[in-house]
């Protein structure tokens, strides 16, 4: 098994409907994948988040075991 995180795109407040979701080795890793995917999927900026998006987002990414 290896550690690694994962963030589910319907565990935002307001993407319910999302059904991507990001698994990746790093914590790091992860937010990047987050932001593609909220660039390509939602037609956001990432660089417009801000610190209170981003410490909400924060909380939303779990450790996991695969
Ligand atoms: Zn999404």
């Amino acid at each position: 098994m290896t550690h690694a995180y994962s963030y589910a795109c319907r565990d935002c407040e307001g993407m319910e409907a999302c059904p991507a979701s990001v698994i990746a080795e790093t914590r790091d890793e992860v937010w990047k994948l987050m932001g593609h995917h909220a660039r390509i999927a939602h037609g956001e900026n990432p660089e417009d988040w801000d610190q209170e998006t981003r410490d909400y987002l924060d909380t939303l990414i779990k450790e996991v075991d695969v």
